[in-house]
């Protein structure tokens, strides 16, 4: 997997637009907190400017993933759906200044590069949108999960009592 790298000022200077599908296997942190791996994200990321003029990117990140839940210890569908803004500081000394000027909780301030990973970005996005103890709404029942295992794996002995009735 090649790093996605950009440079994050000129990206939102110029108000670049970019947007792909990568898989769920190929973000190991992400990946390491799911039940299978399986499944993908559509991300898209949008760079601009606030009000201010600090460089912002937009990204939104959106998938489904499987979670094993902490009750009943079966994989369940997720579905990511999150947007968030990244206002870019300059310096790492400049970020607590940007955070408090703005006041705004729904916006992070970031140390902006010129080589930024946005793979990374997506990543960090998607695990931010995990449940800390991911659990079902209402778990099934574990007797239905018994049926569902024994229809979806027949027994060998249930093949030989067919053979041996024939
Ligand atoms: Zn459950």
């Amino acid at each position: 997997m090649n790093p996605l790298v950009i440079d994050s000022f000129a990206f939102c200077r110029l108000g670049e637009h970019r947007e792909g599908v990568i898989a769920v296997a190929d973000l190991p942190r992400l990946e390491e907190d799911t039940a299978d791996g399986s499944g993908e994200l559509h991300w898209v990321l949008q760079g601009g400017t606030d009000q201010l003029g600090h460089a912002r990117l937009d990204l939104q990140v959106k998938g489904k993933v499987q979670l094993m839940c902490q009750r009943c210890l079966t994989a369940f569908a997720f579905e990511i759906d999150s947007t968030s803004s990244l206002i870019l500081a300059k310096a790492e000394v400049e970020i607590e200044g940007i955070d408090a000027i703005l006041e705004d909780e729904g916006v992070d301030v970031i140390l902006g590069s010129a080589v930024m990973d946005v793979l990374e970005l997506i990543e960090d996005e998607a695990l931010l949108a995990l449940p800390l103890a991911p659990k079902h709404d209402v778990c099934p029942d574990p007797e239905d999960l018994e049926r569902l295992k024994a229809t979806a794996k027949p027994s060998p002995f249930a093949a030989l009592k067919n053979l041996k009735s024939m």
